[in-house]
């Protein structure tokens, strides 16, 4: 199986290629990668080191922007697959920013609430050189929330002895945090899933979805479907899904899965069934690589809105789009959260504090915006969603390289 960064690298050059840019050297390689071995004190006494990243992929639209993963599969090349990814994100969705990523090799659910305290301080200790509003700012990604972003702002606080809220976005509304951040990622993608269903003429409570997922994006996601009336028929975690052929009760589903720790409220099934149903949308909404030519061929939902980051290999997709699937790539899905993370950004800058309704409308207006850019290029080039969203997001890129005199 092709490997996430393989994958994102060959989408990367297909758009190249539909722009009919011969070099694209400047994009190819992470312009910066950093990797650190740092100490963090157990409850039992005993220290023990931990194995982190952050990868700067490109900054010339402006400081690198993107979340940092707490996951026993964390890699430097899962990290830099993603900081392309939000390079490339970032310049779709036209925010000054660049596209970094960061990550520690850690099951977050072997350690105590205090554990992950101090792994959280000690990441941000090993690389505090390098976070700043101007140079790199990070963010939530999976498996880190809130909660970390506070211990990583004070411990940065700390150590440059002087506040500077924005360092980091995905902050508490406490600390200097926006309004509707926690659930923008899914925000962002219900904006585009309403674009497309009125662009084929179809009806909320007539479209099927089933979720892949129930954490930050996947929760969210299903319960903002529910409340507009959308038919959830399934929605999954870690260990496994629930399905019900009319329709979930997503309420109910998310609250068990708050007081057990699971889903419940439907018929049990697998992740991988869960993928295979027959629905409308299918919105995988955890991890990457889970739609891979192995089985893609199982694949009986008519759109794909990719959720997560990578959820769809770039193989995967060719072949979705030869059999008229449409699959809505995960630059274009996800961006939600780190446009409000902009928008975190700027306030914290400007010492301004906006209403929810007020992002609400700027989040819904960069999402449709985006959409309708890429909708244009589909049609222009003949291409699939994916391939537009790439070469358009590509070709800011390179036009700001170009402005600097770094590429020809
Ligand atoms: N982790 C999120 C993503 O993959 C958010 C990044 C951010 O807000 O900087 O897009």
């Amino acid at each position: 199986m092709e490997t996430f960064l393989e994958s994102n690298l060959k989408l990367v050059n297909e758009a190249a290629k539909l722009l009919g840019l011969s070099d694209i050297s400047y994009i190819l390689k992470p312009k910066r990668i950093i990797e650190v071995n740092f100490p963090a004190r157990m409850d039992d006494g005993k220290i023990k080191y931990f194995k982190g990243y952050r990868v700067n992929y490109n900054d010339s639209r402006g400081p690198a922007k993107g979340g940092v993963r707490f996951h026993p599969n964390v890699s430097v090349d899962e990290v830099s697959a993603l900081a392309l990814g939000m390079a490339l994100k970032t310049s779709l969705l036209k925010l000054p920013f660049g596209g970094g990523k960061g990550g520690v090799v850690v099951n977050p659910k072997d350690h105590s609430a205090l554990e992950l305290e101090r792994i959280s301080r000690g990441y941000v200790r090993a690389l505090a050189f390098e976070f700043d509003p101007d140079i790199d700012v990070p963010a939530p990604d999976v498996y880190t929330s809130s909660r970390e972003m506070s211990w990583i702002l004070d411990e940065l606080e700390t150590i440059k002895s002087r506040h500077m809220p924005a360092v980091i976005t995905g902050k508490p509304l406490e600390l200097s945090g926006s309004l509707g951040r926690n659930y923008s990622t899914a925000m962002g993608g219900f904006y585009i899933l309403q674009e497309y269903i009125k662009n084929k003429g179809m009806k909320p409570e007539e479209t099927t979805i089933a979720v892949q997922g129930a954490g930050n994006v996947g929760g969210f996601l299903a319960k903002i479907a529910y409340d507009h009336g959308y038919k959830v028929v399934a929605i999954s975690d870690s260990s496994g899904g629930v399905y019900d052929s009319k329709g979930l009760n997503i309420e109910d589903v998310l609250n068990k899965k708050l007081s057990t720790g699971h889903v419940e409220g439907g018929k049990k099934i697998t992740n991988e069934e869960l993928l295979q149903l027959d629905v409308d949308v299918l919105a995988p909404s955890a991890l990457e690589n889970q739609i891979t030519k192995e089985n893609v061929s199982d694949i009986r939902a008519r759109l794909i809105l990719e959720m997560a980051n990578g959820p769809v290999t770039e193989e995967a997709s060719s072949i979705l789009y030869e059999r008229g699937i449409d699959s809505l790539p995960d630059i274009l899905c996800n961006a939600g959260g780190v446009v409000v993370s902009y928008f975190e950004w700027v306030q914290n800058r400007t010492g301004e504090i906006w209403s929810e309704e007020e992002i609400s409308e700027k989040l819904k207006k960069s999402m449709t915006d985006a959409f309708k850019d890429v909708e244009q290029i589909k049609q222009d080039k003949g291409t699939s969603y994916k391939n537009a969203a790439y070469a358009l997001a590509l070709k800011r890129i390179y036009e700001a390289e170009k402005m600097r005199g770094n590429a020809n």
